[in-house]
């Protein structure tokens, strides 16, 4: 048996209930194989970068896994699959998005897979959640240098909805 290794998955959504759909992703997460869910972030509400449509709901999650990262992959693209993921064109809206940012200190570059996730130092709507259930993972500079990026916590209240 491999020793579980420590990786960080970033979900956003804006289309549907993203908040539903974030709050099930973590349910799920926890539910994977060889899989615990050690702890998330809160949830963000983030202007949608590249991309048309209503603002996101994003959050990090900070898994333990047994699951080599190509097979965390593939659970995390069966999980957007199982909430509607639909892909019509690049940066697309989306009913749910997990990306795999860090596993464990691995550097991976393969045609399906590159970690750590190569745009996720250029994203406050990824450097805010992560900074914040892991803040010796993400610098200052790097927090300064997305300042300007729109995001706000997202007020408790409308977490019970
Ligand atoms: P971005 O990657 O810029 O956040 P996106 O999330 O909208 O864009 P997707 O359409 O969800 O992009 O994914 C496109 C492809 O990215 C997937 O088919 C997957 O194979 C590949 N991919 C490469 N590295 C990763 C990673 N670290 N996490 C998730 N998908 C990845
Ligand atoms: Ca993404
Ligand atoms: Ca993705």
């Amino acid at each position: 048996m491999r020793e579980p290794v420590t990786a960080y998955v970033g979900l956003g959504a804006n289309l549907g209930e993203p908040v539903r759909a974030l709050q099930q992703a973590l349910a799920a997460l926890g539910g994977l194989p060889r899989t615990t869910l050690v702890r998330h972030s809160s949830f963000y509400r983030s202007a949608p970068v590249d991309a048309g449509g209503p603002d996101f709901i994003n959050a990090v999650a900070e898994l333990s896994t047994g699951l080599d990262a190509p097979g965390l992959l593939a659970q995390l693209q069966a999980l957007e699959q199982g909430a509607g993921r639909e892909r019509p064109y690049r940066n697309a809206p989306r009913t749910l998005d997990l990306d795999l940012l860090l596993y464990g200190a691995a550097r991976i570059e393969s045609p399906a897979l590159t970690v750590p996730h190569p745009r996720m130092r250029e994203r406050a709507f990824v450097l805010l959640p992560l900074a914040e259930i892991a803040p010796r993972l993400v610098t200052p500079s790097e927090l300064a240098a997305v300042a300007a990026q729109r995001i706000a916590p997202l007020p408790p209240t409308s977490l019970s909805a």
